[in-house]
């Protein structure tokens, strides 16, 4: 067996079969967890190594434990301190140090680690091991062919080839083959270097990596070749998803550790146990594709979010419980029960430690409905994954040592568990076109090459260990040579030299002006070698193209262009349809009236607009809450008349009330909120102490009743916040808006309070229509036509509301008017004679309502969304 080894092979080498052979059999390419573990097996040393977080997470108990050059830093942030530490140590173990101290530095480190090693080997231990134990053993390969400079390979590495070779293997250097390039592909490594743009070496400067993507697609899709020969290196998902559009190979690119949605479930699960749980944690669990939360169940839960975001709320638990009821078999029923209270239970109080044992309860939980979960998945692949986040989890909680876990040490463990882990290729890999992870491993001739992410960004910098001259001169008389970092760039750059002296045909050096996160990005450190040869600075332009230059001419594919549709006033209903009977309500008989297409495409046929789960905005909760409040205060304070009470009540009913609802005005951040809440409830409640006298009689009051009755030739019904008996009187509550109210009073289209007072006469069997007010929340204010009925409210003068009324009778007459002789009218579009602009009650009793496009949902229906 011959291995080919190199640091560089990790993401494959080029070509795959050397060219003598026919297939791969007996011949590895490795990199050096490769080579090592290939060692490891065959001298019976194998294991299961801890991953790097688990090693640091281990580290941290010793780091506070013993006092050192890292205690200050350790405080703040133990895991990346670790972690840096234990890289550090793995640099100079790797170079042959043992724990010579020369400086405190080095000896606090040798003593922190000192012991450390058995329990949690790093490659550095485990290569040792190889070499303590190679010895006694035969060497399964008989030739390591070396790619890359020996020099440049750490001590330990060093030490094994002269190992293998003192055994009998042969080691050689590995070698390119000559390849005869040509055009300024050639040329570019001589000096001086005068560029002609011939095409064979291009610098791809597109606007960003979504366009770049696109160009390099097109290109290898109308060569219109078996693309035999063409290397893609260091590619990406975005590539790999713009090669699937052109129905080329793809290449099995990996994707975002997001792409696997598994991965985010733990994260949430332990989310949900802080007390107030977060909503939008909450949120995102019932929203990821698989869940411990059932689909029928989580899209109802999601829905209770978007009214009241707060688990545990009323809406949520009466959801819960009607959505469980569904459930026939009584078992199916209690477990599910049984795990939802475990998820959504919230034991732990924000600001204090995170129990252990609570993690340990939810890392069970976790795995015990994905066993059952994955066991009739077809790929168990992301699966296996999400067991090894829980695996690496766990243990980095139990080598952490600690009982309960501060909330920042939590999230960084919980990012360490996830970090590693193999991330799955949104699409698989094809034969056809070859990729690589890094130029180092361009190994021969390549007919094509596209190097993408020809980026400074995508070069990693060495860290090394920061040695003081006097360490570095102790280090070296013991024998340990810590490499510069420009030495370890300068052994790096050899491997950048590839694709310009292994390609045949065209190099395409991919570095978009912009990178994936929209910031400026400049093209790779190789690119001002290549600069640094061409004494005409301006040659240089044509080799940097936003777009790839191709002799094979890139066919156009012109597709026809569908007009777009044109808004249209007049719509006719089929000769067969009908509209069905239904209970009109205040809204719906608003929407009639300012758009008849709206309300027979809403009502009748049944069509809403879409939703996607989202939590609402800050500003329409406090609103939402206080209005509740509100409402719930009055029906609680029946039979409390002294303003002190109300007071008391109302402090209560917050308390009570509100984090129930309203979950996000209790989260860190959430004071400012809380403090507006209760300030506007105060503001509310003032504004109803001057209505005393009329709720004087608060068994004569109605809170959120509805009045069922008729009008418009069928039955109408609505809601009103307060309905007063003695006297009679319509009060709804509204958060703001007052101006706006205000002109609806003084011109007489306040339509809802019309059909409340409407309902309430015919209700009592009243002579007459009852007086109505508005209530403004936001700022305590009541606002009325009839201010003899309601003390203290701000007077508009306008036309009565049964006026109102019968304006609304009137317009509802001439809407079903036409609706009965089968036209519909989109009233937003006509611009002859445009829509009204706003609501008004015309000198002949006719209600004329602003249609209001913009809140409507159905633009694209009418045509109105697309102009014309
Ligand atoms: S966009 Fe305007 S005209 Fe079109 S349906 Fe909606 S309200 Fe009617």
């Amino acid at each position: 067996m011959k291995i080919l080894f190199s640091r560089f092979f990790e993401g494959g080498a080029y070509p795959s079969v050397t060219e003598d052979r026919p297939c791969l059999l007996g011949e590895a390419r490795v990199d050096g967890g490769g080579f090592l573990r290939i060692l490891e097996t065959h001298l019976g040393l194998t294991g299961r190594y801890p991953p790097p977080a688990v090693r640091a997470a281990a580290l941290v108990p010793l780091l506070e434990k013993q006092k050192g050059f890292w205690s200050a830093s350790v405080r703040e942030a133990p895991l990346q301190v670790a972690a840096r530490l234990l890289a550090w140590r793995e640099e100079l173990a790797m170079q042959g140090w043992t724990g010579q101290g020369a400086s405190p530095r080095l000896k606090e480190l040798a003593a922190v680690t000192a012991d450390f090693p058995q329990a949690f080997p790093g490659p550095s231990d485990r290569l040792r091991a190889v070499l303590e134990a190679l010895p006694d053993h035969a060497v399964p390969f008989t030739e390591v062919e070396l790619f890359g400079r020996r020099e440049s390979l750490p001590l330990l590495w060093r030490c094994l080839l002269d190992t293998l070779r003192a055994k009998g293997v042969t080691i050689t250097a590995g070698t390119y083959p000559k390849v005869a390039g040509r055009g300024d592909l050639k040329a570019c490594l001589d000096r001086p270097f005068a560029p002609k743009g011939d095409g064979t070496l291009q610098l791809l400067r597109s606007p960003g990596p979504m366009d770049a993507a696109e160009q390099v697609a097109a290109w290898l899709a109308a060569l219109g070749d078996d693309l035999e020969g063409t290397v893609i290196i260091g590619a990406d998902a975005i590539l790999d998803e713009a090669l699937h559009r052109f129905h080329l190979p793809t290449l099995g690119a990996a994707g975002e550790p997001s792409d696997n949605s598994l991965l985010q479930i733990l994260p949430l699960l332990v989310e949900c146990a802080w007390q107030p749980p977060d909503p939008g944690k909450v949120l995102e669990l019932l929203s990821l594709p698989v869940t411990p939360v059932p689909p029928f169940l989580a899209a109802s839960l999601a829905d209770c979010l978007s009214t009241w975001p707060a688990v545990g709320s009323d809406l949520w638990n009466s959801t819960l419980a009607d959505r469980l009821a569904t459930l026939s078999e009584k078992d199916d029923r209690e477990r599910l029960k049984e795990r939802l209270e475990a998820i959504f239970a919230s034991p732990v109080k924000r600001g204090s430690a995170y129990p252990a044992a609570e993690l340990q309860n939810r890392l069970l939980l976790l795995e015990s409905w994905a066993h059952g979960r994955s066991r009739n998945v077809e790929d168990p692949t992301d699966w296996h994954v999400l067991f090894q986040q829980c695996e690496n989890f766990r243990r980095l909680i139990e080598v952490s040592g600690k009982r309960g876990f501060p909330e920042q040490l939590l999230r960084r463990l919980l990012e360490q568990a996830a970090e590693d882990l193999p991330v799955a290729s949104r699409r698989p890999s094809c034969a056809g076109l070859t990729y690589i992870g890094h130029p180092g491993a361009l190994l021969g001739p390549a007919r094509r090459t596209v190097w993408w992410n020809f980026t400074t960004a995508a070069v990693a910098i060495p860290r090394v260990f920061p040695v003081s001259p006097g360490e570095r001169r102790f280090l070296r008389n013991v024998g340990v040579e810590l490499p510069e970092a420009g030495a370890l760039l300068e052994a790096e750059a050899v491997a950048w030299r590839l694709p310009f002296t292994q390609t045949t045909e065209t190099l395409i050096l991919v570095s978009p002006q912009t990178g994936p996160a929209g910031g400026e990005s400049f093209p790779h450190p190789f690119w001002d070698e290549i600069l640094a040869s061409v004494p005409r600075k301006p040659a240089l332009a044509c080799l940097t193209v936003p777009g790839i230059l191709s002799k094979q001419a890139l066919k156009t594919v012109r597709k026809k262009v569908e007009a777009l549709p044109a808004k249209r006033l007049d719509w006719s209903l089929p000769r067969q349809a009908t509209l069905p009977e239904r209970t009109e309500s205040p809204t719906s008989i608003d929407t009639l009236i300012r758009c008849p297409f709206r309300y027979v495409v809403q009502y009748a046929g049944r069509t809403w607009p879409g939703r996607t789960a989202a939590l609402p905005a800050e500003e329409t909760l406090l609103g939402d809450l206080v209005h509740f409040l509100v409402a719930e205060f009055l029906k609680s304070g029946k039979r409390t008349r002294k303003k002190e009470d109300w007071e008391a009540l109302a402090r209560q009913l917050f308390d009570e009330q509100a984090p129930r609802l309203a979950a996000p005005f209790f989260l860190p951040g959430g004071e400012i909120w809380r403090t507006k809440a209760q300030q506007a409830l105060a503001v509310a409640l003032k504004a109803i102490g001057s209505l005393r006298q009329e709720l004087e009689g608060f068994e004569t009051v109605h809170l959120e009743e509805e009045i069922a009755g008729k009008a418009f030739g069928g039955a109408f019904a609505g809601t009103p916040d307060v309905a007063l008996d003695q006297p009679p009187a319509i009060i709804d509550l509204k958060w703001g808006g007052q101006s706006s109210r205000s002109q609806s009073l003084r011109r007489g289209t306040a339509t809802q309070l019309a059909s409340y007072a409407f309902l309430l006469k015919q209700a009592r069997r009243l002579e007459e229509l009852p007086p109505a007010a508005y209530l403004i929340l936001q700022t305590g204010r009541v606002l009325t036509n009839v201010p003899e009925a309601f003390p203290g409210a701000i007077c508009l003068e306008g036309p009565s509301l049964e006026a109102t009324w019968k304006g609304l009778e009137k317009a509802v007459g001439e809407r079903r008017g036409k609706i009965g002789n089968r036209l519909v009218q989109a009233l937003g579009t006509p611009e002859e004679p445009p829509p009204p602009t706003e609501d008004q009650l015309d000198e002949a009793g006719m209600l004329h309502l602003h249609p209001r496009c913009e809140w409507c949902a159905f633009g694209r229906l009418c045509g109105l969304a697309y102009g014309g």
